[in-house]
């Protein structure tokens, strides 16, 4: 149990087997040896926060208080909210934390997803703040995450997401939100890859292109696993970004 950050850091550093230990339900499928499990939970990093110009949101807060904060649900159209309710149940989404999710940066992760669409910025112990977009194409990062930095500009926003069933892993994910200009920025995750931006298809989307926004889309890189094919989710990418603009319409 770190008593401070700094305490946090030296133990993580001192072996290669060191891990943090945040809500532990991605960790405790996996075989790997730890040799010393560093738990967080004593630091306060599990708040949510709105200052002038972003809301923060500290690594341990969970993905069910992301769900019912009074600040998540009002601000961004509620997308944070909407990109976690149907993570496995709520006895899990009461353990599983946004660091954990953030930090591990899984191709299938739903608040990543939404988070690049509102160009969310993450901060960590050592190496500070960065985009989240940078942060997602960086080699691995040996560093504590302590809080995700979103700013306020987004005016509207809509998240979407495919699934088989409620409760499973994604087929496919796309959240876009609008700023104050009135500029686009659209997310598209569970490729089965990490979830990148559409640039092209924001540009379509900021002149009122929504026919190119909706081809562009389709030629992101799509590949196949056990939940979909590449051609399907191609499609499904055009669908997913339709119903975005219709909610963002309402
Ligand atoms: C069965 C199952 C189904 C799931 N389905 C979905 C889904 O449909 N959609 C979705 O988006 N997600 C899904 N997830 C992922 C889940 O939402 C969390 O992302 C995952 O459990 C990790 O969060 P955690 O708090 O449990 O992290 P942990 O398991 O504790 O940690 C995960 C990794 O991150 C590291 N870490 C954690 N916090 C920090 C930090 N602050 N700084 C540095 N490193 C850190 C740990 O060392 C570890 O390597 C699923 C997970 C499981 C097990």
């Amino acid at each position: 149990m770190a008593g401070s950050l700094q305490e946090a850091y030296e133990l993580l550093l001192k072996s290669r087997q060191s891990r943090i230990l945040a809500g532990g339900m991605w960790l405790r499928l996996g075989s790997t040896p730890i040799s010393h499990a560093i738990d967080l939970s004593r630091l306060g990093l599990d708040t949510i926060q709105k200052t002038e110009d972003c809301l923060e949101i500290g690594a341990m807060v969970t993905l069910r208080q992301l769900e019912c904060d009074v600040l998540t649900r009002e601000a961004f159209s509620g997308i944070l909210p909407t990109s976690v309710q149907s993570i496995v149940g709520t006895q899990f989404r009461s353990t599983a934390t946004l660091g954990g999710s953030v930090y591990a940066r899984f191709g299938f992760s739903d608040p990543v997803c939404a988070l690049l669409s509102l160009r969310a910025r993450v901060v960590f112990y050592k190496a500070g703040e960065m985009d989240l977009e940078t942060y997602l194409a960086s080699p691995p990062v040996r560093d504590i995450l302590t809080c995700v930095r979103i700013p306020l500009s987004s005016q509207a926003a809509s998240y979407q997401s495919l699934r088989h069933t409620r409760t499973d892993f994604p087929v496919l994910n796309l959240s876009l939100s609008r700023d104050e200009q009135g500029l686009h920025t659209l997310s598209v995750g569970a490729r089965p890859m990490k979830a990148m931006r559409c640039r092209e298809a924001e540009s379509c989307l900021d002149c009122g292109d929504t026919e190119g926004a909706l081809q562009a889309v389709r030629q992101l890189p799509y590949g196949t696993n056990m939940r979909a094919g590449a051609e399907y989710r191609q499609e499904i990418a055009s669908v997913l970004l339709e119903r975005a603009l219709e909610e963002m319409k309402a």
